[in-house]
């Protein structure tokens, strides 16, 4: 078997729905107001090792790293759930809250698209955004790549919408910096 564990079941709140995106193909839109905090889904899916990413087994644009190890996807026969729609922007507008939860980051009006940013959970350093990115935000990042989490400190507002596996990461990086700065 090469899932660790089989169809754990996606959650998402009243008053979401796929639609079609301005940014790519489907998207996730708000129905309602979703508050600050509020939770919108949960990830579902199967848990691989990531060894498994590439393996054949696993749906392609349907996978999201967990922990250092561990990535929950579809399979490749599988059906896709409302978190595999999810697009991209550099100013997302909702985040992790835990490694399979997210939430609003910021009130949401009905209407908007939900938008993450994909550096919260991709740090697989040959995965890259296949187009330029178009979101349209100030502080558009263009080349969006599994890269990325590298450019974010723990100070930083966004890091606490940051998988928890990659804050670690981030802290660990930030920590390292700090050392070679007193040297
Ligand atoms: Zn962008």
């Amino acid at each position: 078997m090469p899932w660790i564990i089989r169809d754990i079941e996606p959650w998402f709140a009243d008053g979401v729905e796929v639609r079609s995106s301005i940014i790519h193909g489907k998207g996730l839109y708000s129905k309602r107001l979703f508050e600050r905090g509020s939770d919108i889904l949960r990830i579902g899916g199967c848990l691989f090792h990531i060894s498994e990413r590439r393996s054949g087994y696993v749906m392609p644009s349907t996978t999201t790293p967990v922990s250092e190890q561990v990535i929950m996807a579809e399979r490749v026969r599988g059906s896709k759930d409302y978190s595999d729609y999810l697009n991209h922007s550099c100013d997302p507008n909702i985040g992790f809250r835990d490694a399979i939860s997210i939430v609003a980051i910021r009130d949401i009006p009905a209407g908007e698209e939900l938008v993450i940013d994909y550096a919260f959970w991709e740090c697989d350093s040959a995965w890259k955004l296949k187009t330029v990115c178009n979101c349209g935000s100030r502080n558009c990042r263009q080349n969006v790549t599994g890269e990325n989490w590298q450019l974010v400190k723990p100070t930083d507002e966004c890091y606490r919408y940051f998988s928890p596996f990659l804050k670690r990461r981030i802290l660990a990086l930030a920590e390292k910096g700090n050392t070679n700065d007193a040297r």
